[in-house]
């Protein structure tokens, strides 16, 4: 079966309750520009995510920034899981740049996350990416690989096959800058072929991959027609209600 294409917004630590509110408005006058054989999905902060649930058009999901793995504990500032659903979140990002860069959450946190998330139902969306040195030194499929085996390492075959990777390189966000679209095809078609050899051609063939990095209206088709690349994962631009639609329309 073809896979769905699928846009999604990260809107990092951007939007108030009110600020969500009136994007979810404005989406809502244009859901008619939004083609039904294509998923959509924004990542508000987590404060805005009950008032999204209420009054998001519903072909756009509700996906999670973040996610601890643990179902509950004495664990500050984190969300757990079944929080996560209990709100009607469908999708998690795991593993962002910012989350291990910024952040330094280990690798080893990454497959606990992903394995709750699938298990509670949701979309784990693991990020992964090469930073500018680790491009100029030629590691950038050597990173994605151990990051993406680490990734899905305590997933199942079947789990795997629905989950989604995100392929953000570091240089690439919120920089402007981007790799050709035969680059990130070049590297989303190697991600693809670790899944296979970790986890089946099935689950290959089914996860989505999607490119993430400085993705705009005017550059998304170049990369959302390559035959690998499934859909983006959008900052900067995901933000502005029109700039999401024109970008829904291209992909
Ligand atoms: C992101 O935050 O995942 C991202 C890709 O940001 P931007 O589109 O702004 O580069």
């Amino acid at each position: 079966m073809a896979r769905r294409k699928l846009l999604m917004g990260n809107w990092k630590m951007y939007k108030t309750v009110a600020q969500a509110r009136a994007f979810a408005e404005e989406l809502g006058r244009q859901t008619s520009r939004l083609s039904p054989a294509v998923d959509y999905a924004v990542c508000p902060p987590f404060t805005a995510l009950h008032a999204l649930r209420v009054i998001l058009p519903s072909c756009v999901k509700l996906g999670a920034q973040n996610v601890h793995f643990a179902e509950e504990g004495a664990y500050t500032g984190e969300i757990a899981p079944g929080m996560l659903t209990e709100l009607g979140v469908q999708y998690v990002l795991v593993g962002h740049s910012e989350r291990r860069n910024v952040f330094h959450e280990p690798d080893a946190w990454m497959r606990q996350k992903v394995a709750a998330v699938a298990a509670h139902g949701m979309t784990p969306v693991l990020c992964v990416g090469e930073d500018l040195a680790e491009r100029e030194a030629g590691r950038t499929l050597a990173v994605v690989e151990a990051q993406t085996v680490s990734g899905i390492a305590d997933v199942r075959a079947e789990q795997a096959s629905q989950m989604v990777i995100a392929y953000e390189p570091v240089w690439a966000i919120g920089t402007g800058r981007t790799p050709t679209p035969a680059d990130a095809q070049e590297v989303i078609a190697y991600i693809r072929q670790v899944v296979a050899r970790e986890k089946g051609e099935a689950a290959a063939a089914g996860v989505r991959i999607l490119y993430g990095g400085s993705v705009k209206p005017d550059n998304i088709a170049g990369f959302t027609s390559q035959p690998d690349i499934d859909g983006a994962l959008v900052g900067g631009a995901s933000l502005d209600p029109s700039s999401f639609v024109a970008m829904a329309e291209a992909v």
